[in-house]
């Protein structure tokens, strides 16, 4: 069930109702710009990923800084940026399944959506949908560049399952899919520089080879919040598909010093109880926050250290200075922004400690 906005514009920060996402804009346009500004003048463009921010509102406002378009990983998703009227998107995954493969086919009368394949069964499919739909569907083949999940092997596998796309009337062969998802959160740099030398390598390769039997790949996408810089500077990379970047969680923080970007996102909670000596309890456990890349930080408060989540608490302990008061309000960063998104109905926008916004995570839990 949608839930109620935690808050109203003009509000102060304060009074928003806990647990609730509380977006910073002053941060977060200084990181779409950001991004824009690193990317103006090198040829390659953004195709930000909308996995991690749901929204078309957000959706817009990367594009109106010169993103071309928008990833995301499910047809759900792909349905709610193109009810909200973005108009190219891609797929950066593989989906399986013809009932999901019709309303990808259908989606293209409103938006066009392109989709990764790493085997030739789900080219036949593909092929199948669109053809019954009446449609053509641009289809990117996905190479296994270094990340071991999904991806055809670079090389001659690459060239054999491009060319059936490209053989397939209803398709067009759109390019590489080549992203390196474990590379992201490599905490070295040199040997995330490294991983991503060894991706650039075999995309490289597999782009000319595809050249040689005259499959010209419109994109060449891939890169992330982690590891970007480096499929730019490759001169083979035509987009860069981060997504994290607008939010910059506390994982990523930890890859490089300073980080690139700001934190504009936090989850605001409240101190609901201080029975125990040197401890406060926020109202924000796992469920209101993602722990899977560690727990959250506090946010301008360097004393408190968030030591542990339960389902709906969060136990803060006091290292230094003083304790936080009872229905005290905190801001955290969370440890990974995506699930965390995905576990609320509403950014809050709060500029200079008012509420300026209220944005609704669209496709929030659009799995399908
Ligand atoms: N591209 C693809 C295909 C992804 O799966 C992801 C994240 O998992 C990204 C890009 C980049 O996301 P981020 O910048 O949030 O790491
Ligand atoms: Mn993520």
């Amino acid at each position: 069930m949608l839930q109620p906005p935690p808050a109203e514009p003009g509000m102060h920060e304060q009074e928003i109702d806990t647990p609730a996402l509380v977006l910073d804009l002053d941060s977060f346009e200084a990181n779409l710009d950001r991004m824009a500004s690193l990317l103006e003048g090198t040829g390659v463009k953004l195709r930000a990923h909308a996995k991690t921010h749901k929204s078309p509102v957000i959706a817009r406002l990367q594009m109106q800084r010169g993103a071309v378009g928008q990833c995301v990983q499910k047809v759900a998703e792909a349905e709610v940026l193109a009810w909200g009227g973005i108009p190219d998107i891609l797929v950066s995954n593989q989906v399986v399944g013809h009932r999901k493969l019709a309303r990808l086919a259908a989606l293209q009368r409103i938006s066009q959506v392109a989709i990764c394949v790493d085997g030739p069964e789900q080219v036949d499919s593909l092929e199948a949908a669109a053809a019954a739909a009446g449609t053509r569907i641009a289809v990117l083949v996905e190479i296994d560049c270094g990340g071991s999940r999904c991806g055809v092997e670079a090389g001659p596998p690459t060239v054999a399952l491009a060319r059936r796309i490209a053989e397939s009337p209803h398709l067009i062969f759109g390019g590489l899919q080549s992203y390196h998802g474990s590379a992201q959160h490599i905490r070295a740099p040199e040997a995330r520089a490294a991983a991503i030398a060894h991706a650039v390598e075999l995309t490289r390769r597999s782009v000319e080879q595809l050249r040689q039997q005259g499959l010209d790949c419109a994109i060449v996408g891939g890169g992330g919040t982690g590891t970007f810089g480096h499929e730019l500077a490759s001169g083979v990379y035509t987009e860069i598909q981060a997504g994290s970047y607008a939010f910059m969680d506390a994982d990523y923080a930890r890859n490089a010093e300073p980080p690139p970007f700001r934190h504009a996102l936090f989850v605001l909670s409240t101190v609901m109880s201080r029975a125990i000596p040197g401890v406060a309890v926020l109202d924000a456990g796992h469920k209101a926050v993602a722990i899977d890349s560690g727990l959250p930080l506090v946010a301008g408060r360097p004393g408190l250290r968030y030591a542990g989540a339960s389902d709906e608490h969060g136990k803060l302990l006091v290292e230094d200075g003083a304790p936080p008061a009872l229905g005290e309000k905190l801001r955290l960063i969370p440890g990974h922004c995506d699930p965390t998104i995905d576990r609320y109905d509403w950014y809050v926008g709060v500029r200079g400690g008012r509420v300026e916004c209220l944005w609704p995570i669209a496709s929030r839990g659009a799995m399908a």
